[in-house]
């Protein structure tokens, strides 16, 4: 694999970003952000899905007012969306722990010092988020909304910072279709040494939000490009927390958990295998300790895969075989199968903790 590309660490409260960092997976909430109640919900619902950081869109002044309070109730480092108003970057900068604004969208140059000052006064960095869909009217006449006019935007946005001699900075550039997205990321990678925050923005509902990030941040992370990320998705807030993990793990990017192995069945299975792997999934959730296990519906491959698996299962006609490390341990009637699967992948996660 590719070794990741070398870019300086930063800071959103306690998280680093960047670096030697694990790649972070944050979300954002979609409550009225001045509703405290509601967005705390949301912020301790990712907190608990496993997100490192959450952004808030921050549209009003009672917006910005309001992150004091959430601020006091939740752990998760926090992000202010802000756009066009430096005066809700100015409140916002009170309280959170990284602003995302872009200077170019902001204007006067007085203003972007004042946000850029308060930035510096509490170590808050800056993520410029380039969006296919909005770039700065220069760039749209001259490149459209292409991979060259997002990449065109991020260097005029990462300019105004640098001459403000503001560096802690992290970037965006996200369209709403793969390619565009992976040409930008890749064009800019080697322009500066900055953190990416990897996504494909807008990819719809969880199903095309899936397979668009998986290709696209897949193919990024492959590269050994990506410092965080954040899928969006058209649905709840803890899918984005989940596709997210899984496309680090399936990258090869984070070792945590189990990566399931399960054949897609066919005539000869003899058991109720997509029930079986189901419950596996649910009862294992909660494992960190990184391990391969399969789950096969016979014996054809099951053996093979065995080998290279720590835990694995083989259901038979009414029975199946359960081993660990390749070598059979018990023989048990189906009935009994998942409850000592699970066990022995308990067992063997305590034990290489
Ligand atoms: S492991 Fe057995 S049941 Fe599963 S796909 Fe292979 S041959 Fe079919």
């Amino acid at each position: 694999m590719k070794e990741r590309y070398p870019t300086k660490k930063i800071y959103v409260g306690d998280v680093a970003v960047g670096g030697d960092a694990p790649i972070s997976v944050q979300s954002m909430t979609y409550s009225d952000t001045a509703d405290v109640a509601a967005t705390v919900e949301q912020i301790n619902r990712l907190h608990f899905a496993g997100a490192d950081m959450v952004r808030v869109a921050v549209p009003q002044m009672e917006d910005a007012l309001a992150l004091q309070q959430i601020k006091e109730q939740v752990s998760l480092p926090l992000i202010a969306d802000i756009h066009f108003n430096y005066k809700l970057a100015l409140e916002a900068a009170k309280w959170v722990d990284c602003i995302r604004f872009n200077p170019g969208n902001i204007g006067e140059k007085s203003r972007i010092k004042e946000i850029v000052k308060a930035c510096k006064e509490r170590n808050l960095p800056i993520r410029i988020g380039v969006n296919s869909g909005s770039l700065e009217k220069e760039f749209d006449q001259k490149y459209g909304s292409t991979a060259e006019g997002m990449v065109a935007s991020a260097e005029y946005n990462i300019k105004y910072l640098e001459d403000l001699d503001f560096t802690d900075i992290k970037i965006s550039l996200k369209a709403s279709d793969v390619e565009r997205t992976v040409d930008a990321y890749r064009m800019l990678r080697p322009k500066n040494n900055y953190p990416f925050h990897l996504g494909v923005t807008e990819a719809g509902t969880i199903f095309h939000a899936t397979i668009k990030s998986a290709i696209g941040l897949g193919t990024l992370l492959l590269d050994g490009i990506g410092d965080t990320m954040r899928i969006s998705i058209t649905g709840e807030l803890e899918e984005e927390i989940k596709v997210g993990k899984a496309i680090l793990k399936d990258s090869g990017r984070l070792q945590e958990g189990l990566n399931i192995i399960s054949c897609p069945t066919c005539g000869r299975i003899e058991a109720d295998l997509v029930t079986a792997v189901a419950e596996v999934e649910r009862r294992t959730a909660h494992i960190k300790t990184p391990m391969d296990v399969s789950v096969m519906g016979c014996v054809v491959n099951a053996i093979g895969e065995a080998k290279h698996a720590d835990v694995a299962i083989a259901f038979g006609k009414g029975n199946g075989l359960i081993m660990v490390k390749g070598e059979v341990i018990s023989k048990l009637p189906e009935s009994q199968l998942v409850d000592a699967f699970v066990a022995e992948v308990e067992k063997f996660a305590e034990e290489n903790k």
